[in-house]
């Protein structure tokens, strides 16, 4: 079974075989994570995404690293909070699904995430944290049982205090 576990960090640093990074769905760089990400991986990276021709909301595309530590980099546009009537939920878990899923496709066995969509898509951290582990620990199970470790890799305090809970509460 997968072990998942959250620490402080940059993801960005993350030697791992993939990180995810939540992107929006032109797939073309952003700020945030996004932004970091770009930047650590160089311009091959812009290069490898204008192709993709963008990715919806939930789904997940993958690239190589490039001059990242991590082998893969996996897309996913999260959805924007619009007050929870928007079938965010079900978007976010999807978002977690797909990427893993897609991680363990191409033999990934080390996988990092960020918080995905609690940035400036404003999803609410006390329901994007539970949710986020949950469909990770489902998916580790069933489809994406070759994945050994998860990591959640929190760039702020609240984030990683949220996952903290959220993990506490998801081994009990
Ligand atoms: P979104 O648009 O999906 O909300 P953001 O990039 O705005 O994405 O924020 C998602 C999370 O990523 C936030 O918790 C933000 O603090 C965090 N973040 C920003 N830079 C990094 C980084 N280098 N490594 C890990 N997490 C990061």
């Amino acid at each position: 079974m997968a072990e998942i576990k959250v620490i402080h960090g940059d993801i960005t640093k993350m030697a791992v075989d993939a990180i995810v990074n939540a992107a929006n769905t032109s797939l073309l760089g952003g700020g945030g994570v996004d932004g970091a990400i770009h930047r650590a991986a160089g311009p091959e990276l812009l290069a490898a995404c204008r192709p993709l021709h963008g990715c919806a909301t939930g789904e997940a595309k993958i690239t190589p690293g490039f001059r990242l530590p991590a082998k893969f980099i996996i897309h996913t546009p999260g959805p924007v909070w619009q007050g929870g009537q928007r079938d965010e939920l079900r978007l976010l878990a999807n978002s977690y699904r797909n990427s893993l899923n897609l991680a363990a496709e191409n033999g990934c066995h080390t996988v990092a995430f960020p918080s995905i969509s609690t940035g400036v898509y404003h999803f609410p951290l006390s329901l994007a944290a539970p949710l986020a582990l949950k469909t990770l620990q489902t998916a580790a199970q069933t489809t994406a049982q070759s994945v050994t470790t998860i990591t959640i890799v929190c760039f702020d305090d609240q984030t990683q205090s949220a996952f903290e809970t959220a993990l506490a509460a998801l081994s009990r």
